[in-house]
């Protein structure tokens, strides 16, 4: 008998509302509290809690068939690993909305994101970063840091920022402007593009079916 593994945020902004929809789809889990494995009582779908980071590189690897994450690291993964590619979106979870923005320092006179060519931009998403400011034309030096990005102009090791955003307040704290907003974000279902064998594959259309009919009712 198949079973599909879906892994979700451990803990984190993604986490509750991760579980919760999962649950309202009808599954169960057997768990203990700070086991990574809950395994699924009343449908075979397991659960896998991991750092938001590596859901995208399980779902390349095959370690699971099914991941939530925010989209902003789904496509800086992809981009990374694979050349943009390797996963398929299968359905946005319409929570965890961010999005990702190009900061300047509030008294930097920078109107248009042309004035950053060659410039340093300090993110988290080097990737996905270069690749948006590309779109539109503009190459820069992605300096890549893991967290704290805004305070890097205001220590002098990058002249910009791109950063998720969702009130803004860390920005102006940080004496920050927004110049423009690069990419929305939001949670969403994702599995691996390659095919899956016929009895997951119909144990994923059950459950996408069962996920519609939650996501509708709660619109
Ligand atoms: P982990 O320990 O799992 O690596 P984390 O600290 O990287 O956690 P969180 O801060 O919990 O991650 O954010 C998870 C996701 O929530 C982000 O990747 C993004 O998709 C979404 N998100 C929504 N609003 C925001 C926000 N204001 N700042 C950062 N992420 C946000
Ligand atoms: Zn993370």
């Amino acid at each position: 008998m198949s079973r599909l593994r879906v892994a979700i945020q451990k803990s984190g902004r993604l986490s509750d509302r991760s579980l919760g929809v999962l649950k309202r789809c009808g599954l169960r889990f057997a768990h203990s509290k700070d086991k990574l494995f809950w395994f699924g009582q009343d449908f075979p779908v397991d659960l896998l809690l991991v750092r938001d980071d590596d859901i995208p590189r399980m779902l390349l690897d095959g370690v699971c068939e099914l991941g939530i994450v925010g989209e902003n690291i789904a496509r800086e993964v992809m981009l990374e690993r694979n050349g943009g590619t390797g996963l398929t979106c299968l359905r946005k979870l319409g929570f965890g909305q961010c999005r990702l923005s190009l900061a300047v320092p509030e008294d930097l006179e920078i109107g248009s994101l042309q004035e950053l060519q060659g410039k340093r931009v300090a993110t988290s998403y080097p990737a996905l970063t270069r690749a948006l400011l590309g779109e539109q034309g503009v190459t820069v030096q992605a300096v890549e840091l893991s967290g704290s990005v805004e305070i890097a102009p205001g220590l002098g090791t990058a002249d910009a920022i791109s950063d998720l955003v969702s009130t803004g307040s860390t920005l102006r704290a940080n004496h920050l402007r927004e110049l423009e907003v690069l990419f929305r974000s939001q949670a969403a279902l994702y599995s691996p593009s390659t095919p899956l064998p016929d009895e997951k594959q119909q144990l994923l259309d059950r459950l996408l079916a069962r996920l519609e009919g939650v996501l509708q009712a709660a619109e």
